[in-house]
């Protein structure tokens, strides 16, 4: 009889002796059957058999697992168990359980096991005692089944738990466990850790232009790059998105910070090769380091972060270290927003219109409508403050839709049907309701539409999809007119105004400045105009603040001007008392504008607080000048002397700082 068939019969005949059955054919029957079932059981399921002898040896054993454990050549059957398998886990009891088990010849169930060759194999086994009719121990039966697998998929589901499944860094969580670990740690290791947080800049065009695929493409190549810089100087996680975050643990000083950081920055900035297109992004990092910036988790995440949107601030492909006065701006932003929040049932806010005059009548053709807040402690604040922060916070859409009310509803009242223009933000453009906004705004205000101009700045195409394009024509078909505000400022591409359809290209003002004594800005307005005209839009020359500059700009060609030369902005009441009085503008102000700078550059010397420094001048005009290359920390306002002429002290005023540039006013100028 085989090794099963005997262990089978056996079987057969407990399972007999069970149901109570008689003796005879059915005998076989069961038997064979049991067999079957035995059979199926084993070549289906995880699941197998063992049966020992008296003294423990194996008689039987699933050819499946007896093959996996004969794998080293020797023959299982007539080993005992306890030589196969050891009992996993830590405590010891275990095994002397099992031990105890066999010996006492007691039942046991579910044990876990390992074979003993190969230790990542994972079993568990049950066993009982068998015993014959006559009462006598014939050895153990038993069954087992293969955890391997499960143990596998369990640590897979635990892998994957933790890792980005796209660039195969750790994810979030994993980065977040570490984090804490590393801060656990901290105090007993007394080695900082360092939390770099990362954004790719312009990565958001480049998914926009090239498609999700080569996103995903660039994210796995970004992510290459940047684990190759950190290599073991700390763990490298991708947040989401492009957000990636960097825990540096192996490092000595700041400095060496500050060079992984460049060393990231410009190996990420490096050209990527993507569906055979050239592709350039930048990344920004922000850095905080515990524990001197923080001594938890959220701390330093949160100063990281804030490092991370002061590096954005500071232009692109920056890195930034933290510093408190990061977090008293970022609370006072709080506050403002939270202000904000409050300004438009408080009735803080107020339109302030700007004339907008024609070169070739000098008659008022509309008024900007620009947004003023009056702040109840800290006075008017400007919509370059504010607005930026309505922008992040979603508060934009109801102060947005208040301009654009009370603006119609007030340019309907003026005597005059001049047009009143609405400046649009892009949070405001990307929603779908803007159009019935504006109809519904006009129609409420009784304001003809061709009235109302809707004044969009360039930044609308940076995500260039067929929305923007959709979104320009539906409100082109409530009849507004269109302006491109800020001409210049951004990617100032011509191509927006042969695409689009404006009405209108305001020229920035930072070309309009000083155009007087500057031959490429009077070239660039010259070429904006030039274009306009044969595409038949309209150009505003904006930010004109003098007199001689008026008569530059209708020579170079643009049809309105805007600027303090014609008029800051006044509030409504202003409006209608010089509309009432008739269209005619008056230039108002300086007739010329300020002196010619020569530039040039000397080495110098100034003396700061007492201290002497080097410096060196960019260029002069009779009444200041601008300087760089310093090292003393200039603020407005303060006294300096400088060395205007070999030899010659004079002494001046710091005007502005920016960039590690400073504005000097002579004194008594
Ligand atoms: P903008 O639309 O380009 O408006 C022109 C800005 O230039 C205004 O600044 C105006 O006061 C200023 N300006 C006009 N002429 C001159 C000049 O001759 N010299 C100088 N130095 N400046 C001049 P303001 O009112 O501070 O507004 C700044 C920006 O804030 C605006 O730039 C616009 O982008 C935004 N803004 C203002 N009101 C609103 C609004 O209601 N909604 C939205 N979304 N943005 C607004
Ligand atoms: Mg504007
Ligand atoms: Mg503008």
């Amino acid at each position: 009889m085989s090794l099963t068939a005997r262990f089978v019969s056996g079987f057969g005949r407990a399972a007999r002796d069970g149901l109570g059955e008689s003796e005879g054919d059915s005998a076989s029957l069961d038997s064979e059957l049991a067999l079957l079932l035995l059979r199926s059981h084993e070549a289906q399921s995880s699941g197998w058999f063992w049966a020992t002898d008296r003294a423990g040896r194996l008689i039987y054993l699933t050819e499946r697992v007896s093959r996996e454990l004969q794998r080293r050549g020797e023959p299982v059957l007539d080993k005992m168990l306890s030589d196969l398998f050891e009992v996993s886990g830590e405590s010891e009891g275990a095994e002397r359980t099992l031990a105890f088990h066999l010996h006492a010849r007691t039942s046991f169930q579910n044990f876990e096991v390992r074979s003993r060759d190969d230790r990542d194999s994972v079993w568990t086994i049950s066993g009982r005692p068998h015993i014959d009719e006559l009462d006598q121990f014939r050895g153990f039966v038993g069954y087992g089944s293969d955890l391997s697998a499960e143990r596998r998929l369990d640590a897979e589901t635990k892998r994957l738990a933790l890792t980005d499944p796209l660039t195969g860094l750790a994810n979030r969580a994993r980065m977040r466990a570490s984090l804490d670990q590393m801060i656990l740690q901290l105090e007993r290791m007394h080695r900082p850790v360092a939390l770099f947080m990362l954004d790719l800049d312009r990565f958001k065009a480049v998914n926009d232009t090239l498609g999700h695929q080569s996103g995903d493409t660039l994210l796995t190549v970004v992510a290459q790059r940047l684990e190759s810089c950190v290599g073991d100087k700390g763990l490298v996680g991708r947040l989401g998105g492009d957000e990636f975050q960097v825990i540096v643990s192996n490092y000595r000083n700041a400095g060496e910070l500050e060079q992984l950081a460049d060393r990231i920055i410009s190996a990420l900035s490096q050209p990527y090769f993507i569906k055979g297109a050239n592709v350039l992004i930048g990344c920004s990092i922000g850095i905080s380091v515990a524990p001197d910036h923080g001594s938890d988790p959220e701390t330093l995440i949160r100063n990281a972060d804030l490092s991370l949107y002061e590096a954005k601030a500071q232009g692109r492909g920056k890195h930034s270290f933290f510093r408190e006065e990061l977090l008293t701006q970022a609370q006072s932003r709080k506050t403002l927003e939270d202000d904000l929040r409050r300004a438009l049932e408080r009735g803080e806010f107020w339109l302030a219109y700007q004339p907008v005059v024609s070169t070739a009548t000098s008659e008022i053709v509309g008024y900007e409508a620009l947004i003023r807040w009056s702040h109840p402690t800290l006075g008017l604040i400007s919509p370059a403050d504010f607005i930026p922060i309505a922008e992040d916070s979603r508060l934009i859409d109801p102060i947005g839709e208040w301009v654009l009310r009370t603006a119609c509803a007030q340019a309907a009242s003026w005597p005059r049907p001049v047009r009143v223009a609405v400046n649009v933000s892009t949070v405001q453009f990307a929603r779908a309701s803007l159009p019935a906004m504006v109809a519904n705004a006009l129609a409420q205000s009784g304001l003809p539409a061709e009235r109302l101009e809707l004044e969009i700045t360039e930044s609308v195409f940076l995500n260039e999809d067929s929305q923007t394009e959709r979104m320009l024509a539906t409100l082109k078909k409530t009849g507004v007119r269109l302006a491109l505000d800020d001409f210049g400022t951004g990617y100032s591409s011509l191509a927006y105004l042969k695409k689009a359809p404006f009405d209108k290209v305001k020229i920035d003002q930072s070309f309009v400045k000083g155009a007087a004594h500057d031959k490429r800005n009077t070239a660039i307005i010259r070429a904006v105009t030039a274009i306009a005209d044969t595409l038949g839009l309209e150009t505003t020359a904006e930010g004109v603040e003098t007199q001689d500059e008026i008569e530059l700009i209708r020579s170079l060609g643009c049809s309105h001007i805007q600027g303090y030369v014609f008029g800051k902005p006044m509030p409504n009441e202003d409006v209608t008392a010089a509309l009432t009085g008739g269209a005619a503008a008056k230039p108002v102000g300086l007739k010329t504008s300020r002196p010619t700078r020569q530039k040039l550059l000397r080495s110098t010397r100034i003396q700061h607080h007492g201290a002497k420094s080097g410096a060196r001048i960019r260029d002069v005009s009779p009444t200041g000048m601008m300087i760089d290359g310093y090292t003393a920390k200039l603020r407005p306002g303060d006294d300096v002397v400088i060395e205007t002429v070999e030899g010659r002290l004079t002494a001046a005023i710091v005007v502005w700082t920016s960039d590690g540039r400073a504005g000097l006013q002579l004194a008594g100028k």
